[in-house]
């Protein structure tokens, strides 16, 4: 149109123009380059906001020094401001000429024509990159964040399930996107009313591969201008994990308050009866009632030992102090004093020792704890009597201790379960036996502390043999 060169396109950085187009010989190389918005003659177009107009320039070698494509061995040049949104300048469009000539006013008109339309051009270009950068940037958080999102459009089919989505249900986003919620969970997210859909957060449940999965749900509606509903967004994140320690909890304090309150209720009732003025009692009878009284408030307190131990080990705070210790002894001393204590209910202990004694590296108070755990169940869990077998051995560089019991037995499935906190056999529950499900979790940690292992063999209906073993002690 102008019979011109060269051009270029200076936008406006900071404070400097930079050479962000340009063409024709020698222009191109200038793409990138930058100089301040004062200087040279695209400084005085920015400066001045209005065109310059030069026609020859080839005999001014100092002006030629100011502009980078001039330099490249043009001589006449026109410039004309760019502006951008809202009054603002966003830089300057020059052209250039080889050979000297003059620049008519149409000319110079048709150029500012030519910069209107390049601003509107640039104004696009820059919305059209931030909107891109947005969008970027939502694609990122969408898909790096920890809540499922979910969005679906008016009727209902899903537009968008982030990676979280994905992981959550276990639905992979192809295969979700255009059914509804419905189709794609057997549930939908949609509130049935409209209270609870700004109330916040919703319960629901939804199957992940036969998995019960619980997510704490929340919904926000999207409406177009005239208010009707354009499409819904709904973020949810799974809380099984919460869910299932609450029902933990709550399992575990029904079954503690059950353990305490019965002992509590023997002492009371007996108490109350040792306190009747009506009932002359005989020496016998009140040695018996104390006797319950006496045995039931050692329960309450291995119970309330079992749980200050509990609370020890999840601080992380459970102290062993390990020393030589003889095995053996400590062996027989407990078995003397539970069968002193009258708890033997119509067992009999028979104990195999070798002879010479067996030195272990553990902590005495702690290998007492765990036996007892260990004698008090094979008691329990053989109610119809018999013997119970308590032996130690030396094994190569360990030292080995069995309580056999003639008793219910565990079956194969549970055995590994039992040694987990709160865990209690089916049979066990069944047959209405007393138990929090600690004691063999603590066994196995205070083991565990004292660098042994314990384990389990069972025969169903005839009995279990529970067995430790621990470091022995070095010569
Ligand atoms: P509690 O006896 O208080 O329930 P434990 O942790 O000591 O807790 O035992 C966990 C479960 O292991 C018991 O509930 C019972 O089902 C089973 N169990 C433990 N010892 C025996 C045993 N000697 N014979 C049969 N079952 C046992």
């Amino acid at each position: 149109m102008l019979g011109a060169d060269a051009c270029a396109v200076r936008t406006l950085e900071e404070d400097e123009l930079v050479v962000s187009a340009a063409s024709g010989a020698g222009a191109e190389e200038a793409i990138g380059t930058r100089a301040a918005a004062t200087a040279g003659l695209s400084g005085d177009v920015f400066q001045s906001r209005s065109p310059l107009a030069l026609d020859d320039l080839a005999s001014d070698a100092r002006v030629a020094g100011t502009d980078e494509i001039l330099g490249a061995g043009y001589a006449a040049y026109l410039g004309v401001p760019l502006s951008g949104p809202e009054g603002t300048l966003a830089g300057v469009l020059s052209v250039y000429a080889r050979r000297p000539r003059d620049w008519r006013p149409e000319e110079i008109e048709a150029l500012l024509a030519l910069a209107g339309n390049t601003s509107a051009a640039l104004a696009n270009a820059e919305l059209y990159s931030r909107v891109s950068l947005e969008k970027e940037r939502s694609v990122a958080i969408l898909a790096n964040i920890a809540d499922g999102i979910v969005a679906v459009d008016r009727d209902g089919r899903v537009v968008l399930w982030n990676a979280a989505a994905e992981e959550i249900t276990g639905v992979p986003q192809s295969e979700a996107i255009g059914h509804t919620t419905m189709q794609v969970l057997q549930h939908e997210l949609e509130s049935p009313d409209d209270e609870t859909r700004t109330s916040g957060q919703r319960l629901v449940s939804v199957s992940r591969g036969g998995d019960e999965v619980w997510l704490s749900l929340s919904e926000a509606v999207m409406r177009d201008p005239l208010g009707a509903v354009a499409g819904r967004i709904f973020a949810f994140r799974d809380i099984s994990a919460d869910r299932m320690v609450e029902q933990v909890k709550s399992d575990f304090v029904a079954a503690v308050s059950h353990e305490l309150r019965t002992p509590l209720t023997s002492i009371y009732g007996f108490a109350e009866t040792l306190l009747r003025q009506d009932v002359p009692f005989g020496d016998e009878e009140r040695r018996i009632f104390l006797g319950y009284i006496a045995s039931e408030s050692e329960r309450l307190t291995e119970i309330v030992d079992q749980l200050l131990n509990i609370a020890r080990l999840d601080a992380g705070d459970l102290q062993v102090e390990s020393g030589r210790i003889d095995l053996g002894s400590v062996v027989t001393e407990l078995v003397a004093s539970v069968e002193e204590s009258g708890a033997m209910n119509g067992h009999r202990f028979e104990v195999d020792l070798p002879e010479e004694p067996l030195a272990a590296e553990a902590d005495p108070d702690r290998v007492r704890q765990v036996f007892n755990i260990l004698l008090d169940n094979a008691l329990r869990y053989s109610p119809e009597g018999g013997t119970v077998t308590v032996g130690a051995r030396r094994n190569a560089d360990r030292v080995e201790v069995r309580v056999v019991d003639e008793g219910i037995g565990i079956p194969s499935a549970e055995r590994d379960r039992i040694f987990r906190k709160f865990y209690r056999a089916e049979s066990a529950a069944r047959d209405g036996a007393a138990g929090t499900g600690l004691g063999l979790f603590i066994a196995k940690e205070l083991v565990l502390a004292m660098g042994g292992r314990i384990w389990v063999d069972s025969t169903e209906g005839e009995g279990s043999s529970f067995s430790f073993e621990l470091p022995a002690a070095r010569e």
